[in-house]
């Protein structure tokens, strides 16, 4: 499965006064502005993280989704940050909302951004679980229908390219270890 390329989209009307937006220069470049908020509207990648939850045999956990996009399709459990939270809350929150998992430690693997349909881009932050507890009360919620530890062997693909760029390193990182 090919990702489409983004739909092209932009800010057109302010979302504080709902008036019209018009370029203007932020100093650095054209961007648009709204004279009565006398505000910018920039688009950015999304962040987001991602966990890599590994049993003792090295089975991984994935989730399936049960939201859109890619609906059904396995993946790595994560989420988009919230305001107020760090990256690393972000993604043992996501954790405990999708699996019930309890954890305190996480160790970042890398950064993967890539465009998105839904964000225009999204920039994933993969984190390893280290400290993981919980299996006894596992389950899925929120975003998730399904919770599975596969084995390499077996592993489903993934439909987001982020997700495949982090397993990889996962992969990378881990050849030659148990
Ligand atoms: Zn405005």
């Amino acid at each position: 499965m090919t990702e489409q390329p983004p739909e092209p989209f932009a800010w057109r009307f302010c979302p504080i006064c709902g008036k019209a937006l018009a370029h203007d220069h932020d100093g650095q470049s054209a961007q648009p502005h709204c004279a009565s908020c006398r505000r910018f509207y920039y688009l950015n990648p999304v962040p987001a993280t991602c966990c890599f939850v590994a049993r003792s045999d090295g089975a991984l956990l994935f989730a399936r989704r049960a939201v859109a996009p890619c609906k059904g399709r396995w993946c790595l459990p994560g989420g988009y940050l919230e305001l107020g939270e760090t990256a690393e809350e972000g993604a043992l929150r996501e954790l405990r909302e999708e699996t019930n998992l309890r954890a305190s430690r996480v160790r970042l693997l890398g950064v993967s951004t890539h465009p998105s349909p839904v964000s225009g881009a999204v920039m994933v932050l993969g984190y390893v679980v280290e400290d993981w507890t919980g299996l006894g009360g596992m389950r899925p919620d929120t975003d998730a229908s399904e919770l599975r530890f596969f084995r390499l062997e077996e592993r489903p693909a993934l439909p987001f390219a982020v997700h495949r760029d982090l397993l990889a390193l996962y992969d990378r990182e881990n050849r030659g270890r148990g």
